[in-house]
């Protein structure tokens, strides 16, 4: 049995505006990292899986509504949420994917059940709709995923006529409300921050699982797709090298196949997670303004937790010892 096994998340990444921010906010987040990290400690804990683990994690993120995952996903300019979510098991390599969905309450169930009941990896839009309705999966209508604070995020990014990260256009929902809106008042920048939702793993029986699951940008178009559903943009798992999930600017987390190239370098250069971590997120990325971070563990039960904004939503838990959660830089 691996004595190192532990399970690391994040929320999302981005700027923090210190002056915005309210104490009680930012006890919510510690609070539902906290309970998360938890909950997947738990799983490792009982002998489960990794992919057990990151997928609770990630059901449990997606229903919380301070994160750009499930409840709480961002508006697209259709004022629809469409939501993605991906799932990679590293001991096999098996993969599964969805992007564009609209009513499946938890899209990370749907994607791990590509994972283990399909020939497939990725479904998208009403084929994946379909395929969660023939597994049975929970439905919700598409206004399920509402709640007012994104709702006046995506005011504002019309207003700006752009599609804006989803802590970007917090941001900018922060400053145009008055002192009295508890709403906008998160600890990061709210309009410079990226809310997607993942979580690595590493279990007990040495095994790596990654998930990860958006509801994208602010204001995006009707069938824009970013990095998170993509196995080895945002989400990557090698029980021979790491587990990967990602958040940020997915265009270029896309164009950098962001999380493999951590595997990778680890593979191809031999060096540790934390240097090829760092070499993506602080050196590849920024070369063509990629703004975000990423979890990681490896099969040691190293961890990483990197990001190139001033602050990331994150914590990670190992057996037997208290979360511990983190926003800041
Ligand atoms: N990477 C996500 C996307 O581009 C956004 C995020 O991380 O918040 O869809």
């Amino acid at each position: 049995m691996n004595s190192n096994a532990v399970i690391a998340i994040h929320g999302g990444a981005g700027t923090i505006l210190r002056t915005s921010m309210s104490a009680s906010a930012e006890a919510d987040y510690h609070a539902a990292l906290n309970a998360v990290l938890s909950a997947g400690q738990r799983v490792l804990a009982d002998g489960g899986s990794a992919l057990d683990a990151v997928s609770e994690a990630v059901r449990l993120l997606e229903d919380c509504a301070l994160f750009n995952a499930g409840h709480g996903a961002v508006y697209t300019a259709a004022g629809t949420h469409e939501l993605d979510a991906a799932i990679m098991d590293g001991r096999t390599l098996d993969a599964g994917a969805i992007c564009c969905v609209k009513r499946v309450r938890n899209p990370i169930l749907a994607a791990r059940r590509v994972l283990e009941r399909s020939d497939h990896v990725l479904f998208t839009g009403e084929g994946a709709e379909a395929f969660a309705i023939a597994q049975g999966l929970e439905f919700v209508d598409n206004s399920y995923f509402d709640t007012d604070a994104r709702y006046r995020q995506w005011q504002l990014a019309r207003e700006q006529q752009r599609p804006m990260l989803d802590h970007d256009a917090a941001t900018l929902a922060s400053t145009a409300s008055n002192n009295d809106d508890p709403m906008p008042h998160e600890p990061i920048d709210p309009n410079r921050k990226f809310g997607t939702v993942g979580a690595v793993a590493l279990d007990r029986h040495g095994h790596l699982a990654a998930a990860t699951s958006t509801g994208g940008v602010t204001n995006k178009q009707v069938g824009r797709v970013g990095d998170t559903p993509l196995i080895g943009a945002g989400c990557y798992a090698d029980d021979a090298t790491c587990a990967v999930s990602t958040t940020g600017s997915g265009e270029m987390f896309m164009r950098m196949v962001a999380a493999y190239d951590v595997a990778a370098q680890m593979a191809y250069r031999q060096v540790s997670l934390e240097e090829a971590a760092h070499d993506v997120v602080m050196n590849r990325l920024p070369k063509i303004d990629g703004r975000g971070g990423l979890v990681a563990v490896d099969a040691q039960g190293n961890v990483t937790l990197s990001f190139n904004t001033e602050g990331m939503y994150r914590g990670f838990a190992r057996l037997g010892e208290a979360p511990v959660t983190a926003i800041y830089r």
